[in-house]
């Protein structure tokens, strides 16, 4: 190449702008490029998902816009697309979603943790407290978020971008918003399903049975049950037992750090699985249960697999599930045990999420090998129906 005075010029500014990423001399870039008008997933109807493009609206002072890169489906988004229990139809679902800000308004400046926020970052929400704005995660409270609404769940309204499952996503202020731009995608993916077992496990600990190197049993090995025993071996737990009737789930609980394994199927009736725990244990019942199944007999039986002065986390029942039987004197009272439930999250076990979730990949557990599926947004219908086949683990919607 030629050298002259005014190509090394060109050169300089061509350096220039390869090191800051926007033209040399541009002013400060406030908002990425955005399209005009962008696509939601939005269930028009049971079963049913439409791709309906809308305007991108106007960014107030107080919002931010949000280019979606992935989102988990949920149960609760099975839920709704089988049968509309909360009657929001038509609506844009999602709320297990994340992405990289576009667009902000002029007086965000920091996320919910006080953490500065930019273009360019990735973000999560957790929740809208329009009933209780008073709730931060500086507080010390105990309240779930039970009334608290939640992107993903907001009936359709004039700015239709309220889902995750969607191109992008308007995060109005007030909104609970938390900058993870140090997590990689399938973690953040996996944020609010890890944070219902935060939570589980703080309530857990409130007993003063759960301790290092504890015998704890996990029952119900799905994605919650898999999550609560990564959580158990990043806190330096190492007895893990897990409990499900299925052998590849079972297989998955060792990757998750389980020590043993029992397959419920393999032993008839309860005197002969409650044997099969303890044995998997070394001859000793657990210290500790966690019941992370939906089934009431489920409930019934993990009583008899923990010892005298045990302890019992029940986070099985998000929904209704029907009674369960238990026998209080032999169950219970003789046994002296312990039981705390559990349901949802605050503010504070979400930030705990964050730690746990970079923890975890520092030991070495692949958490995200619990995503077993990834749609295109194209194939929503085909995400939902693969959930509610059961098929699989996590099933995630993953943008291009
Ligand atoms: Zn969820």
């Amino acid at each position: 190449m030629d050298i002259n005075s005014s190509n090394i010029e060109q050169i300089v500014r061509q350096v220039l702008d390869s090191m800051n990423g926007a033209p040399a001399g541009a002013p400060a870039a406030s908002t990425k490029s955005v399209p005009a008008k962008a696509r939601v997933a939005m269930l028009t109807s049971l079963e049913k998902f439409e791709l309906k493009e809308y305007p991108i609206p106007e960014i107030g002072d107080d919002d931010i816009l949000v280019k979606v890169e992935g989102c988990g489906v949920c149960g609760t988004d099975a839920h709704e697309f089988k049968r509309d229990p909360f009657g929001l139809i038509p609506v844009a679902l999602g709320h297990e979603g994340t992405g990289e800000i576009v667009k902000m308004g002029k007086n965000v400046k920091k996320d919910s943790a006080g953490k500065p926020l930019n273009i360019g970052d990735k973000v999560v929400t957790c929740m809208i407290f329009k009933d209780n704005p008073d709730i931060t995660m500086f507080d010390l409270n105990k309240q779930n978020v039970g009334g608290a609404d939640v992107y993903g769940l907001l009936p359709d309204d004039d700015i239709h971008f309220n889902g995750w499952f969607s191109d992008y996503i308007v995060v109005r202020g007030g909104s609970t918003v938390f900058n993870v731009s140090d997590l990689d995608l399938d973690s953040r993916i996996l944020i609010e399903p890890c944070a219902v077992l935060i939570h589980a496990v703080e309530r857990a600990k409130t007993t003063g049975i759960l301790r290092f190197n504890s015998r704890v049993v996990v029952q119900g090995c799905g994605p919650i049950g898999l999550i609560c025993i990564a959580i158990l071996r990043t806190m330096g737990i190492e007895n893990i037992v897990a409990v499900d009737g299925e052998e590849k789930r079972l297989e998955f609980a060792k990757l998750m750090g389980a020590t043993n394994t029992v397959n419920f199927k393999n032993h008839k009736g309860i005197e002969a699985l409650a044997g099969a725990v303890e044995d998997a244990f070394g001859g000793y019942l657990a210290d500790f249960a966690f019941q992370c199944t939906g089934s009431p007999v489920a409930h019934s039986n993990i009583y008899k697999f923990i010892r005298n002065g045990g302890g019992l986390c029940e986070l099985g029942f998000f929904i209704n599930g029907g009674d369960a039987t238990i026998n209080p004197h032999f169950d219970i009272c003789s046994k002296e045990i312990t039981t705390v439930g559990s349901w949802v999250y605050t503010l504070r076990d979400y930030a705990t999420t964050f730690d746990f979730l970079k923890r975890a990949k520092g030991i070495g557990l692949p958490l995200g090998k619990l995503i077993t599926h990834k749609y295109p947004l194209e194939e929503i219908n085909e995400a939902l129906v693969t959930n509610l086949k059961m098929e699989g683990l996590k099933i995630a919607i993953v943008n291009k």
